[in-house]
């Protein structure tokens, strides 16, 4: 995470990337620190709890304590504003990708145009 556009979408991403997993099944902190990792945002628990406290303060999560083996864990999942948001979320970024790669495909016409080799 170093671009300059990627440190102004990392809350946003980690944030819908968070209530992606949220509406499918609940999920706890160590295990959401483990998932976002995996796709390379590699958050410390002093950065991811900050944010479900916030998500959850916002309304789009909420939260229950279950006993597992002896010992407390919070859960999170997702509310009705949580989905509707997601939702909206969802189709702005349909609708940017879509604008994103037919700029693409513009670019992609004006290259073959310049070069005959690829
Ligand atoms: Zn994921």
């Amino acid at each position: 995470m170093k671009s300059i556009i990627q440190k102004r979408l990392f809350q946003g991403f980690v944030c819908l990337h968070i209530l992606h997993h949220a509406e499918k099944e609940p999920f706890y902190g160590t295990w959401m620190l483990e998932e976002l990792s995996e796709h390379g945002h590699r958050l410390s628990p002093g950065t991811l709890y900050p944010i479900l406290h916030s998500l959850e303060k916002d309304g789009l999560l909420t939260s229950f304590e279950e006993n597992v083996e002896g010992k407390i864990r919070r859960y999170y999942r997702i509310t009705e504003q949580g989905k509707k948001e997601l939702q909206e979320a969802h189709d702005y970024l349909k609708e940017l990708t879509r604008e994103l790669e037919e700029k693409n495909v513009n670019n992609n016409e004006e290259r073959e145009g310049e070069k005959s080799d690829e």
